[in-house]
């Protein structure tokens, strides 16, 4: 059994990125310039923000992180995307989500320039990914595809079921994973709530992507010998041993699924990670995929 090391993939990724920069500048070009937005006070949005923002410096990226308070309107917040928009230092951009629930999250998403949409989400650019033209691909598919490709996992011919049908998650993983190319080539079932026989349908499985939010969803019962399972869930669950606070749990019960598997990804230390990496890796495209 091969652990999928996300930790360590990512941090390859961002030294290679950084020779990349300092390439890019010693030639004259322009280091791309990351922005985010970061609307309210949600303690895990502003986490993840300031890692994007760690990151962007270790890899040598210009960044900007613009906090709006909670009760930002929605006008407010167009307003911000409209100046990115038209800012030509900023080359890409990012809406943390989850948004306050009086912010209509699918016409802020329309309104980010589909040229500066590094997180994928724009329709433009969800169709281009569907079509397999280049662009910029959600983060964390792409962090998972990339791990895939690194450790030369085998997914041609292979059976696949991806847990969750999100926009950000299980739908694009599952287009990726069917597309004609490495790593792809799978046969992919998309599975939900609503699926019958899951459990299954599971043990058929030659990968599993767990991308539902419910730890330890996936138990040893449900998984083939040999299998390979990817375990994007991350719940944060209260631990006064820790300093934080909090413990991530994944959707996949790892200590007893772990002994079946030929490649598992940890949690925390396996997608997590590689989400990350993937947003930089799609930031550096941006003068690229931004004239596109
Ligand atoms: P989401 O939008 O809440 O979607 C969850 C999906 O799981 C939905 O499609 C839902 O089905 C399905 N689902 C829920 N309960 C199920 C069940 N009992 N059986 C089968 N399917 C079930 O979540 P998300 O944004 O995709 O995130 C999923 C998990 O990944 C969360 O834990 C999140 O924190 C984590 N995540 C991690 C990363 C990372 O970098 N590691 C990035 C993003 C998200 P319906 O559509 O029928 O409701």
């Amino acid at each position: 059994m091969v652990v999928l090391d996300g930790k360590e993939t990512s941090a390859k990724i961002r030294a290679e990125l950084a020779e990349q920069v300092k390439a890019l500048k010693a030639d004259g070009g322009k280091v791309p310039h990351l922005a985010a937005i970061l609307v309210g006070e949600d303690g895990a949005s502003r986490t993840y923000v300031n890692a994007k923002v760690r990151d962007c410096e270790e890899v040598g990226f210009g960044s900007t992180l613009i906090k709006l308070p909670a009760e930002t309107t929605q006008e407010g917040l167009l307003k911000a995307i409209n100046k990115l928009n038209n800012d030509e230092d900023v080359d890409g951009y990012i809406v943390q989500l989850p948004l306050p629930k009086h912010i209509d999250e699918t016409a802020v998403l329309m309104a980010v320039d589909p040229k500066k949409d590094v997180d994928g989400f724009h329709p433009q650019n969800v169709g281009r990914m569907t079509l397999g033209l280049p662009t910029y691909i959600p983060a964390t598919p792409m962090g998972i595809v990339e791990l895939l490709r690194r450790y030369e996992v085998p997914t041609e011919g292979k059976d696949c079921v991806v847990i969750g049908r999100s926009h950000i998650v299980g739908s694009p993983m599952s287009i990726l994973l069917s597309q004609h190319n490495y790593p792809g080539n799978c046969t992919v079932t998309l599975c939900h709530s609503r699926t019958k026989n899951l459990e299954e349908i599971c043990r058929k499985a030659d990968i599993i992507v767990a991308a539902l939010g419910r730890p330890g969803f996936v138990t040893a019962d449900m998984v083939k010998e040999g299998a390979c399972v990817i375990d994007v869930g991350i719940t944060r669950v209260d631990d006064a041993s820790k300093k934080s606070g909090f413990r991530l749990l994944g959707d996949v019960d790892f200590h007893a699924v772990a002994s079946k598997c030929s490649f598992i990804t940890p949690v925390p230390g396996g997608v997590g990670p590689m989400t990350r990496a993937a947003l930089m890796m799609n930031t550096m495209k941006v003068t690229e995929l931004g004239q596109a």
